[in-house]
């Protein structure tokens, strides 16, 4: 999958931006929901920034849904977001 330049979450657009590893601080990706955006670290491989964008889209929901008060941890979004990216490429969803 290419990363899009946008992506739409809940009718609302998101802008997606590629970045420099700086731009990341050493993060695979960043978002803010209420800015409506996403920035992904173009050094990553590609399959890494597609599971990356994945992750943030989580964020975003659980943000969106006012999750955030429940336990839902960093490593629970990591832990979901590598699970659905495989999903995905195992069923050939991204080409
Ligand atoms: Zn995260």
């Amino acid at each position: 999958m290419r990363i899009p330049e946008n992506i739409k979450i809940y009718g609302i657009l998101y802008s997606i931006e590629l970045v420099e590893d700086k731009d990341c601080r050493g993060n695979q990706g960043s978002c803010w929901t209420k800015n409506s955006y996403i920035k992904i670290n173009k050094t990553l491989q590609q399959d890494v920034q597609e599971e990356a964008l994945i992750h943030e889209i989580i964020h975003i929901i659980v943000d969106i849904n006012n999750l955030n008060d429940m336990p839902i941890t960093e490593q629970v979004v990591s832990t979901i977001g590598a699970a659905v990216h495989q999903v995905l490429t195992d069923n050939n969803l991204f080409n």
